[in-house]
């Protein structure tokens, strides 16, 4: 990226910081995962800002104010804070984005809560995004807004008089039409995301499926540009969407894999299993992870093949999440309990078949866990993208690791031709394919390992970041800008539930 190259200002539910509270005090640091670590370098060099929640409601105060701005500064970008109130968060965050949209675009439209205030408050939680953003960036200039909490933030904008480029990416899928049209406000929501200029999804079935709901609703057609590029001609604009696979940041997770202090606790790991196959599964505590189906198909392996008994473990790390949803502590006693009786099935005086941790783990823990895995089992329902899996793969630098993957993670797109390519529905399958994967021979986990690291290599995260800016930036010299009354060409009239 030049240094000629405008500011940026990135936008998303939360800021880049974890704020702990300590006493009376606060304790704020930056924080860690793929998108701040593609977006520090540019932020840093061309100068920018990010715009999000801090993570703390109105009610909580504001004695994390100083340590915000000491990251600030220490980041190199501005932290631009929006604050919410405990109310606004419930149906916005908890309500519209995670009892909403999160199961629907999941492919669970029987979990999802289609409730009118839920939508309200996203609305007015939107709003504050705008009003946050237009704040700082006047009428122009370029923001680029992420994932399923900020849906309406451009065409709110854009109310307020922003003339600058919106650019709009989905980290979760985006469901097929039949799910999608689920949705009491469906055509609100396409609206909303043909306000953006550029509209990046994770793959080309998410964006088959938004095109297919775009024409299917009626509100546009679709011109194919080339692979994995859409153009809706809207008339006085035209809006691009096009699918950009995320990445991860490869030699970090490779460099960290061969380290000594990881080397090292690989080897008590190990040590710890006995002589056994590890197969590994790190997933965060959701419905959408498959997680009782692999257990189950885990099951199935051992029962088929009972010469596998004191050879393999299943070591699943299991990442605590919204632990005071109702829906999440059931899964959670479920999980546990199904992991007790496989147990107990099983179990011999000296082997256990499931290891199970349910914790989170800081990043060479989880390095030494890839690296020490000779299968890695990712079996997710519906993943947007899934990174464990890519993390896997990098870290597997002996490259004798075998990766079994869903058909629905998003990864599958690029991962298919190294990876044993599962439906997590079908449990036998899925046993046969974890069977495969245990007793595959070395020549052919190497050559598959590498094709598979040789992708997630070539398509890490600064790549996507730089892919996705490029395209948006691309727009500004082929597409007609919006003007005056024609911004809402696509408002609805009555908003529904408004
Ligand atoms: N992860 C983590 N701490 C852990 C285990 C995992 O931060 O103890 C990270 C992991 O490195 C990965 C992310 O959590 O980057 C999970 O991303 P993924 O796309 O697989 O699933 P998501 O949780 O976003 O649905």
């Amino acid at each position: 990226m030049s240094d000629s190259e405008e500011e940026l200002t990135i936008v998303s539910n939360r800021l880049p910081v974890v704020l702990n509270r300590c006493g009376t005090d606060w304790q704020v640091d930056p924080g860690t995962g793929g998108l701040v670590q593609a977006m520090n370098p540019i932020l840093t060099e061309n100068g920018g800002c990010w715009v999000g929640w801090p993570g703390v409601t109105k009610e909580e105060g504001t004695g994390w104010k100083p340590g915000l701005e000491q990251v600030s500064a220490d980041s190199g970008y501005e932290l631009e804070h929006v604050v919410l109130t405990q109310e606004q968060l419930e149906g916005f965050y908890e309500g519209y984005a995670n009892s909403v949209v999160w199961p629907l675009f999941h492919g669970f439209p029987d979990r999802c809560e289609f409730r009118p205030q839920f939508y309200r408050a996203y609305g007015e939680v939107n709003d504050r995004f705008a009003e946050v953003i237009a704040a700082r960036m006047g009428r122009g200039g370029f923001v680029w807004i992420h994932d399923y909490h900020l849906f309406e933030a451009a065409r709110r904008l854009r109310q307020k008089g922003f003339r600058g480029r919106t650019a709009f990416f989905l980290h979760i899928p985006f469901p097929s039409v039949e799910n999608f049209s689920k949705l009491p406000w469906r055509e609100e929501l396409l609206s909303d995301l043909l306000h953006y200029d550029l509209v990046g999804f994770q793959t080309r079935r998410d964006l088959h499926h938004f095109e297919t709901c775009v024409e299917g609703l009626g509100l546009a057609t679709a011109e194919k540009r080339e692979q994995g590029l859409r153009r809706f001609d809207l008339g006085a604009r035209v809006v691009e969407a096009g699918a950009f696979p995320i990445g991860i940041d490869y030699e970090d997770f490779a460099r960290r894999a061969r380290s000594e202090t990881v080397t090292q606790r690989v080897e008590e790991l190990r040590g710890d299993l006995g002589d056994c196959q590890v197969v590994l599964g790190v997933d965060r505590l959701d419905y959408s992870k498959g997680l009782l189906h692999r257990l189950r198909a885990y099951e199935q392996t051992l029962e088929r093949h009972p010469e596998l008994c004191e050879e393999v473990v299943l070591f699943q790390l299991v990442v605590p999440s919204r632990e005071n949803v109702a829906e999440y502590q059931a899964l959670k006693e479920e999980f546990d309990r199904e992991v007790g009786r496989i147990n107990g099935r099983f179990s011999t005086a000296g082997w256990q078949p499931i290891h199970y941790r349910y914790n989170r783990v800081g990043p060479q823990e989880l390095s030494a866990m890839y690296r020490m895995a000779s299968v890695g089992l990712v079996t997710p329902l519906r993943d947007g993208m899934n990174l464990v899996s890519k993390e896997y793969c990098a870290s597997q630098v002996d490259e004798d690791g075998v990766l079994v993957l869903s058909e629905f993670a998003g990864a599958a797109e690029q991962l298919e031709r190294g990876a044993i390519v599962v439906n997590p529905y079908d449990i036998s399958q899925t046993a046969q394919a974890l069977y495969r994967a245990i007793t595959m021979p070395g020549d052919e986990r190497r050559q598959r390992m590498r094709r598979i690291r040789q992708v997630v290599a070539e398509s890490d995260v600064y790549h996507w970041a730089e892919s996705f800016l490029t395209r948006a930036r691309l727009r500004e010299e082929t597409v007609q800008r919006v003007v005056g009354s024609e911004v809402d060409k696509f408002a609805m009239p009555e908003r529904r539930g408004l």
